[in-house]
């Protein structure tokens, strides 16, 4: 097996949104294609990687360094011992000549090729990336995911009656969780806003809410007063990502369950949350997206890194609304993965026509990650495959 040629193309998301502190008008995503020289039904195996959003592309460190660093390898220096393609290697051949520490857009690049590998990697053994992963790791895949509409984001024109419709077509959908952006309004409207939604919510249906790390510590303590008096799944990003004193300040004196660590992006800074910011294994949530951080190679060490301290892999619900996670999610045993119906398209999403039923998600049986099976998606793959 060789890597014949790798693409890659920089795509607009053009979602007008924003939470607390972004908006999304300019969000742009890169896409990679490792096509290899396996033909099967007449064509080249080519495997995908994105790099999930809230992160920009990353075209100019993917063609300035990490793409010719991979095309420049010894082909024999990419594969296991048994001649396939080895997701180890080919990380340490990206990370060659790179300092430790600084873990910033290179972790995204990094993770768009890398979830490439993984795409190709099951292609190239015909099976579903869930599958693959479940089995090297002794386990069985999940047959569902447990997944949660992420939304509530701030529009232009759009009040608390707007509000309430998005949150009803996601539980009509058929989620049960939903999400919505708190600290972009004044406290009083998003306490408005928070009343509207769980107003509307079925029985067994919950809500969690999102300030995007936009607090200081005492306007997260003054919020977490407020959002006390609700039932909420949970309190996300309260104070900015790397706080991880003002976190531990947060999470000693609210007691709901909070959730973090989608803008940490490697193993390290992740144990830093885990050593520092006063999280409790018990009821909080870990949101590490592997595709902005380094990829699958490296989310296996988090993996490892938190069962050392105590955390369950159940704790972990990543960010970022796409396949690759709910592979991950169904293969290495996640408590589920955060889904954007209807944003961040086509990236966005799962297979196309798979119903969200009671809160969860099947995965398709299709080879590799499944992008494929959105058919919005395929014009891009396309367009880079030929
Ligand atoms: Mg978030």
């Amino acid at each position: 097996m060789r890597i014949t040629a790798i693409r890659e193309k920089t795509v607009g998301l053009d979602s007008p949104m924003r939470n607390a502190v972004i908006d999304f008008s300019e969000m742009t995503v890169s896409v990679v294609a490792l096509i290899s020289d396996v033909i099967r039904n007449g064509r080249q195996v080519v495997g995908f990687g994105f790099n999930s959003n809230g992160r920009y592309g990353q075209g100019g460190l993917l063609r300035e360094r990490f793409i010719p660093r991979l095309s420049q390898a010894d082909p024999a220096a990419l594969l296991d011992d048994a001649g396939g393609l080895d997701p180890w290697r080919v990380w340490q051949t990206l990370m060659r000549n790179e300092k430790p520490g600084g873990h910033g857009e290179r972790a995204v690049a990094v993770g768009v090729i890398d979830m490439a590998v993984w795409d190709l990697l099951a292609k190239l053994e015909d099976r579903p990336l869930h599958a693959l992963l479940a089995q090297r790791w002794g386990r069985r895949p999940a047959e569902r995911v447990w997944v949660y509409a992420a939304g509530g984001y701030y529009y232009p024109d759009r009040g608390i009656e707007q509000l309430q419709a998005e949150m009803r077509r996601y539980l009509d959908l058929g989620y049960a969780t939903v999400k919505i952006k708190i600290g972009g309004a004044p406290l009083d409207e998003d306490r408005r806003r928070i009343e509207a939604v769980l107003g509307l919510l079925p029985a067994g249906g919950s809500l969690a809410v999102d300030a995007n790390g936009r607090f200081s510590v005492a306007d997260a303590l003054s919020y977490g007063e407020m959002l006390a008096a609700y039932p909420l799944r949970w309190y996300e990003e309260p104070v900015d990502p790397l706080d991880f004193a003002g976190h531990a300040e947060v999470a000693a004196r609210y007691d709901g369950p909070l959730a973090t660590g989608e803008n940490l992006l490697s193993m390290v800074d992740a144990r830093n949350l885990i050593r520092h910011a006063g999280l409790r294994p018990d009821r909080d949530v870990l949101q590490f997206d592997p595709a902005l951080s380094y990829g699958v190679v490296e989310y296996l060490r988090t993996l490892d890194m938190l069962e050392s301290c105590g955390w369950s892999r159940a704790s972990c619900v990543p960010h970022g609304g796409h396949q690759l996670n709910l592979n991950l999610a169904s293969g290495l045993g996640l408590g589920g993965c955060e889904a954007y119906p209807g944003v961040f398209e086509p990236f966005g999403g799962f297979a196309d026509h798979m119903p969200i039923e009671g809160g969860y998600v099947r995965l398709p049986d299709a080879p590799g990650i499944g992008l494929e099976t959105k058919a919005a998606l395929r014009p891009i793959l396309e367009e880079l495959s030929r």
